[in-house]
């Protein structure tokens, strides 16, 4: 901001006052002049707009499209469009998404709404970490309407209110197909989240030593099985970092085994790695692989197999993302054995340490009794991803602000959280769920801290936003959109608090870098 705020903010809004638009709310941090011309974001009764104020000669050469309004000086209003967010980049950097990941401490906020950015970066921007705050998966694109150019623009022109001048990744998350990852590509994304659960074998883990020795001699052929015997057998693997140490060794069965189980999704990711590195003047990006949505952890061993062979065959990630042990369920606390965990995450850092990349923590959101660890045993590197946690901000808004519409949404969300677990698992128990008939309104927002009402809430936001009358309109999707844009400062605390409880929890300094 180059402005002393109060004063400008009112000298803003007088100027303004002199033009027929009627204009709502300034966004002050917005305010900058660049060439001669006043930039900044307003909202009037239509949606927020950018507002070009300054000379009518200046204003006509440019680049935002919009309508100009004549005085004693001139008013461009300017839609958040493509054009004008190509214009927006252009002309303020800094709202261009970049490469995030080489930063210590990442965290990926992702903004399912499009309209939650503000918030996370009024938390994230008060520590020494940097967000990817575009960060939506193809799943969560289909549930909300949205595609990449649009989560991309959403953030941009959030990183333009705020002022944020650090950078911000945006990351194509669990990309599973080559299609996908060329989409999210063309769109603008910094990050690629490959996920490859659909290309492993779990089966490898679970059969018996003789389907094994026969599936092996089927599946690999003779060259390779001669490159990962030698690359395995008949050694201890030894790494030392700062956070400990690990030994692990392999069998001829684990070998094979492992072997089994990742070569299809080495091969893939091999072909997804020249995809990127193929792209003409391709901008750095960073390059995640996810193996978390699977059947069972990853062990160090897993860990430690997958990375060599990629290595080996010359493919450089940014960041892995294992299963860990335990459940890391969407939008509640971590459950399972945390000294388990402890000791695993530990062996995982030793090993992304030795090799240079991070370890990626997904379903990040909310998981305060394992983040003191994570934070004190990866101080060198982490990325942590919360996703949908942006989503149940705003349903917490709407129970306080709108207790009417909180109701008929938890209806629809008890009816459809049948269909809805088949996308997400999740171990929510109904029957924990307090029947909200009996709450008085005050009551309903602490729904919110508890986990299998989160959860209801969690898994069922593409049904609640997709619901539609008799006559075909949204049941819930206006109403849901005005109630956080008429409340969207509440809205913004509310994240920006729970954002910071992450970061606090994790033990990231305050300040920047
Ligand atoms: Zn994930």
């Amino acid at each position: 901001m180059d402005f002393d705020e109060p004063l400008m903010e009112k000298q803003i809004t007088e100027s303004l006052k002199s033009f027929p638009v009627n204009v709502l709310k300034i966004y002050p941090a917005s305010f900058s002049i660049l060439n001669g011309l006043t930039y900044g974001l307003i909202r009037t009764s239509e949606g927020r707009r950018l507002a070009v104020m300054g000379e009518k000669e200046s204003l006509l050469a440019d680049p935002f499209r919009g309508e100009i309004f004549y005085g004693s000086s001139a008013l461009k209003i300017c839609d958040l469009s493509a054009d004008n967010t190509e214009a927006l980049m252009s002309l303020f950097p800094y709202t261009r998404p970049t490469s995030v990941l080489k930063y210590r401490c990442t965290l990926g906020t992702g903004d399912r709404l499009g309209v939650a950015t503000p918030g996370h970066i009024r938390a994230v921007r008060k520590f020494k970490a940097l967000p990817v705050l575009a960060q939506q998966s193809v799943r969560e694109n289909t549930q909300t309407g949205r595609d990449y150019r649009g989560v991309i623009r959403d953030a941009a022109w959030a990183v333009f209110q705020e002022d944020y001048r650090r950078g911000y990744g945006a990351d194509g998350d669990h990309l599973k197909s080559l299609p996908e990852v060329q989409t999210a590509l063309d769109a603008g994304v910094t990050m690629v989240t490959l996920d490859l659960s659909e290309k492993l074998n779990p089966e490898a883990f679970h059969a018996p030593a003789d389907w094994v020795e026969s599936k092996f001699r089927d599946e690999i052929d003779e060259e390779e099985s001669k490159v990962l015997l030698h690359l395995f057998l008949g050694k201890e693997f030894h790494l030392r970092s700062p956070q400990g140490e690990c030994r692990i060794q392999y069998s001829e069965e684990e070998v094979k085994r492992n072997a089994l189980l990742y070569h299809k999704a080495i091969d893939f990711t091999e072909e997804v790695y020249e995809l990127i590195r193929s792209r003409s003047g391709h901008p750095s990006i960073d390059f995640e692989v996810s193996i978390d949505e699977t059947p069972f952890p990853t062990s160090p061993g897993n860990h430690l197999f997958f990375i060599i062979e990629l290595n080996h065959r010359g493919i450089r990630i940014d960041s892995l993302a294992p299963r860990f042990i335990g459940e890391f369920q969407k939008g509640i606390d971590y459950r399972g054995d945390l000294g388990a965990f402890r000791e695993q995450f530990s062996q995982h850092m030793v090993i992304s340490q030795y090799y240079g990349h991070k370890i990626s923590v997904h379903s990040g959101s909310d998981k305060f009794s394992v983040f003191p660890d994570v934070g004190r045993l990866a101080k060198d590197g982490v990325h942590v991803k919360t996703a949908g946690t942006s989503w149940l901000e705003g349903i917490r808004l709407v129970a306080f602000k709108d207790p009417f519409l909180f109701r008929e949404m938890h209806r629809v969300a008890l009816s459809s959280f049948k269909e809805a677990s088949k996308l997400y698992h999740v171990t929510t128990d109904l029957r924990r769920i307090p029947d909200i008939e009996t709450l008085q309104d005050q009551g309903l927002p602490a729904l919110l801290d508890q986990a299998d009402p989160r959860q209801l809430f969690h898994i069922t936001y593409g049904f609640l936003l997709n619901a539609k009358d008799g006559d075909g309109k949204s049941l819930f999707r206006d109403r849901f959109y005005q109630t956080l844009a008429h409340h969207e400062e509440d809205y913004w605390s509310l994240l920006e608090r729970h954002i910071e409880r992450h970061l606090v929890s994790l033990g990231v300094e305050e300040g920047e870098e």
